[in-house]
């Protein structure tokens, strides 16, 4: 049997795009290319058998705005998404400004970084606390995933065996304070933790506290316990929420220990500000 030659494919369209992939399964998609070299200490880093090359598919640079909505496309650059300023969401823009460094951050993609697959990396905690929908494309149909259901236990994407990502959809709602911390500094564990929250006049009317790591964690129930409540919180209120928000993440398995404390204390610091 002859062996197989390494291929790299630069389709111009989807139909080009899902021919080469249905004839080389294990093709991967390859966008900046970032997250394939990282920790390669080697002149030459190693890469997939085959590859399929995003880069020319002009749609999925495509940048739309409407009232409601923000759009990127997955190919879109992360500094380009930081570039178009005060529209994005502040809690994506401060995720993605944490990103490595401007250099990386020019070249890696918004869509890399929602695929990537051993964990959820530092985009997707905002984008799940935001709302945010992803459009998923395969060579038959396309569907909707919301951002916080784009992650399995086991840390892999939620998507099937050759669907590709193609536009990520962000609502634009105004959020009143915002908030995010980053935990580690490796690609194989940590995570970032974003916490929002939108006040009318002195009522919570929300606020969504969401972990990314190996996957996706949010407590509605805690949440919930502090909606409508007025502002300043009493004491008996922080407590209650504190005391739901030790068992959620107490009776976690990921992340470790250490994180958990981590998080707990971040939030605890951000509640107890809202109080008397
Ligand atoms: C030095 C260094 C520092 C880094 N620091 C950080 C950091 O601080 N925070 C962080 O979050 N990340 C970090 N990364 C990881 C990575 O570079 C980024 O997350 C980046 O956003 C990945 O984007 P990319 O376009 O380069 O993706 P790629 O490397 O091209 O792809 C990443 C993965 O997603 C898949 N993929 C890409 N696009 C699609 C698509 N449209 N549909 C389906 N699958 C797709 C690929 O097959 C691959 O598995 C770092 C990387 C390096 C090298």
């Amino acid at each position: 049997m002859a062996a197989q030659h390494d291929q790299v494919f630069f389709p111009a369209t989807f139909q080009e795009l899902f021919s080469s992939w249905a004839r080389f399964p294990e093709a991967l998609p390859f966008a900046g290319g970032t997250a394939f070299i990282c920790s390669q200490g080697a002149h030459i880093p190693k890469l997939p058998q085959s590859i399929l090359s995003l880069d020319k598919l002009e749609e999925l640079r495509r940048i739309t705005r409407t009232e409601l909505y923000l759009e990127l496309g997955a190919m879109v650059k992360i500094n380009d998404v930081i570039r178009l300023g005060k529209i994005v969401p502040e809690a994506l823009r401060l995720s993605l400004e944490g990103i490595g460094c401007p250099q990386l951050r020019s070249l890696a993609t918004i869509g890399g970084n929602i695929c990537f697959r051993n964990r959820r990396l530092d985009a997707s905690a905002a984008l799940a606390a935001l709302d945010a929908a992803y459009e998923l494309r395969s060579a038959q149909s396309t569907r909707w995933i919301s951002a916080a259901r784009f992650s399995s236990f086991r840390g892999l994407p939620a998507f099937n065996q050759g669907e590709l990502l193609t536009r990520i959809r962000v609502p634009l709602e105004q959020w009143n304070y915002t908030a995010y911390r980053k935990f580690g500094n490796s690609l194989d564990d940590g995570g970032t933790v974003v916490f929002i929250m939108k006040n009318r006049k002195n009522m919570l009317d929300d606020i969504r506290i969401v972990f990314a790591g190996k996957g996706i964690l949010r407590d509605k129930n805690s949440e919930a316990s502090l909606i409508g409540k007025q502002l300043p919180l009493n004491i008996r209120e922080t407590e209650n929420f504190m005391e739901r928000w030790k068992a959620f993440i107490s009776a976690l398995e990921e992340p470790d220990l250490f994180t958990r404390t981590g998080i707990f204390n971040f939030v605890e610091t951000l509640i107890l500000n809202l109080a008397d």
